[in-house]
């Protein structure tokens, strides 16, 4: 697929089931919109695909005939810091999440790896790094080829710093770097608030990962309410009194000739996709003037 930077919605548009659109014309209706990504949120789902074969493969070949990029959301309920049973179960949701992301032919699996709980914050984190390597070596051996996307969390409570996602993605085979700016924004405690914080972030991942994972980076973006613990509340980009400012994003993209895929968690998700879109086109537009 070209390089450009993508946009699109985390999970099907509430207007698209109203229209009472079945699953396979969403890509089409996303390209209608302007769209060219799709995050299928898998968010609910136990230890065995919930959508059928079948299915999964209309999905993905009506994605591929409309451009439309896919990515899926694995399982919410996991843990891969937990005790060794919780562990093991998470393990069985995330290989059941991954077999239908090949299914649809979604570039990555999206996924919240965990929470610290009682463990040591160290201890936590290996035992989450080693649960990791676990699911990568199992899904080599089953032919599975999605990547793994450990998302950068907005909580303290949970594994996911910007640390511990780069050390994730060097140390673990197959994945690919996921940032939800959002979440970086409410654990920073609105301190991502200047377009110098935006492209430290992206120095420090091409420091760590190389140029191309960062350019290639995959994002969740939207407006964030945050308390004294972190993520609260995903709010629309129309809502002053939240950030971060996609604005500024979009300059480092341009800056930094990014192509990265943007998928939006506001609670307007297309329509907001269709906005960041604009804006960074405007952006990149500029540039070409001023040239
Ligand atoms: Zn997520």
């Amino acid at each position: 697929m070209a390089e450009r930077t993508r946009f699109g919605p985390a999970g099907v548009p509430p207007m698209f089931r109203l229209m009472g659109a079945d699953l396979p014309d969403v890509p089409r209706l996303l390209r209608e919109e302007g769209l060219d990504a799709l995050e299928y949120a898998a968010v609910r789902w136990g230890p065995k695909p919930q959508i059928s074969q079948e299915l999964a493969q209309k999905l993905g070949a009506a994605a591929k005939e409309n451009n439309v990029q896919l990515s899926l959301h694995g399982s919410y309920y996991i843990n891969l810091s937990g005790k060794p049973d919780v562990v093991e179960a998470s393990k069985r949701r995330l290989i059941a999440s991954a077999t239908a992301a090949d299914w649809i032919g979604a570039y990555v699996m999206v996924f919240h790896t965990g929470f610290y709980g009682r463990f040591e914050k160290d201890f936590a984190f290996k035992t989450c790094l080693d649960a990791l390597k676990d699911i990568s070596s199992q899904m080599r051996s089953l032919g599975l080829k999605v990547k793994l996307g450990p998302e950068t969390m907005g909580r303290k409570f949970q594994v996911g710093s910007l640390d511990e996602i780069l050390t994730l993605n060097q140390e673990v085979e197959n994945t690919q770097l996921v940032v939800d700016w959002a979440h970086l924004y409410a654990i920073r405690q609105g301190t991502l608030k200047k377009p110098e914080d935006f492209r430290a972030i992206a120095e420090k991942v091409e420091q760590n990962l190389g140029t191309e994972a960062m350019r290639s980076m995959h994002c969740h973006f939207s407006k964030i309410e945050f308390n004294p613990l972190g993520e609260k509340k995903h709010h629309t980009l129309d809502e002053e009194r939240f950030g971060p400012d996609f604005q500024m994003l979009a300059e480092v993209i341009a800056d930094f000739q990014m192509h990265p895929t943007i998928i939006c968690e506001s609670p307007n998700m297309d329509v907001d996709a269709r906005k960041m879109q604009e804006t960074l086109r405007q952006i990149l537009e500029s540039r070409q003037l001023k040239r």
